[in-house]
């Protein structure tokens, strides 16, 4: 439940609410706005009585919180939560884009990949080093020695890094290299990482699993958040449907329904989703234009020899060409979105 309290309510009212809350054995999540504070009760409700609460200096109501996700629920936490990976954010004003090939390959493919996304916009590179690839014999990454290569091209580039864990040990190498880290749609429901992404202190990005639904996706997100890791953004990345005109179909609408549920950051992967690099650029637009926080974007510098996933890789020309055509939709959307002019080079 939630305990809403008056606007303007004192410190020693917000208090003693939480302390009869801990008493009881529940925690607490405070979201103090810039009138009203919100009291969250994460825990067995049943120990709570409304009825005793309602007699609490400055209470203004008591609200029942039906979803099994608490600190994930926008019920929670009205606020719009900012996530910080490295020099980049992740919503609300922002609109930030994640781009890079989907498997780094060798150190020079990176940089040069890291270059040319940096000047057409891109705040974070993505590159995968741990591939969960469909058969067990297609190239599977570079592991650790794929993390050095984005830590060098971070350095270079002062990009954010990205890349997606499929173990704790991949968990444990990633710490030490990128921003961030990635939990694949295969991996959307394994809850033991997920809770191991909980506890390795890095903002995770959360992909939508091939056959979830919204609200298994948000109680995937509360598994991460519950070990003390407020930093969760969502990835919707296309689901299964009959139509097999594309690799999965993407669900445009999960955007305004997330909206609705949570205060995290969605971004779209149009990339995933289509699975063909042509469908990429209107299904961007369609997603800044109805609110995404971001987008993640595969791109390469040679998507015929790719390693994985070049038929839905943009080249760097398509890439600039896009993130030109998407300004307009993030600024009529009031998001802030620049592309770096002419002169600005990498740092
Ligand atoms: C990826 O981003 O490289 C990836 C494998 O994506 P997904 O988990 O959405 O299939
Ligand atoms: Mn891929």
């Amino acid at each position: 439940m939630i305990i809403v309290m008056k606007p303007g309510a004192a410190d020693s009212s917000i208090k003693a609410v939480v302390n009869y809350i801990e008493s009881n054995g529940l925690t607490v999540h405070l979201s103090k706005g810039e009138e009203v504070t919100i009291i969250g009760a994460v825990g067995d409700k049943t120990r709570l009585s409304p009825e005793n609460l309602t007699v609490y200096k400055d209470v203004d109501r008591i609200v029942p919180v039906t979803e099994s996700y608490k600190l994930a629920n926008k019920k929670f936490h009205p606020e719009p939560t900012q996530v910080k990976v490295g020099n980049a954010f992740i919503g609300p004003d922002t609109f930030a884009i994640m781009a890079g090939p989907c498997a780094v390959e060798t150190e020079e493919q990176l940089m040069c990949i890291a270059r040319a996304v940096k000047s057409s916009g891109a705040s974070i590179l993505r590159g995968g080093a741990y591939k969960p690839r469909t058969s067990p014999y297609s190239f599977q990454g570079l592991e650790e020695e794929g993390l050095r290569y984005m830590k060098r091209a971070s350095e270079e580039t002062g990009l954010a890094t990205i890349c997606e864990v499929v173990s704790q040990e991949a968990i444990e190498a990633a710490v030490k290299y990128v921003d961030m880290i990635q939990i694949g749609a295969r991996n959307m429901q394994n809850f033991i990482l997920l809770k191991e992404a909980g506890r390795s202190g890095l903002p995770v990005l959360l992909k939508r699993g091939l056959c979830s639904t919204i609200d298994e996706w948000l109680n995937a997100a509360e598994y991460i958040m519950s070990e003390g890791n407020p930093n969760v953004v969502l990835c919707e990345r296309g689901i299964r449907t009959f139509e097999t005109a594309t690799r999965n179909t993407l669900d445009i609408s999960a955007i305004p329904v997330l909206k609705e549920k949570t205060h995290l950051p969605v971004i779209v992967d149009p990339s995933h989703s289509t699975g063909a690099y042509k469908y990429v650029p209107s299904m961007a637009k369609a997603a800044a234009a109805c609110g995404a926080d971001g987008l993640m974007i595969e791109v390469h510098n040679d998507p015929a020899h790719a390693l994985s996933d070049g038929p839905q890789s943009l080249t760097f020309e398509h890439f600039d060409r896009l993130t030109r055509e998407l300004a307009p939709f993030c600024n009529i959307v009031g998001r802030n979105f620049r592309i770096p002019s002419e002169g600005e080079t990498a740092l």
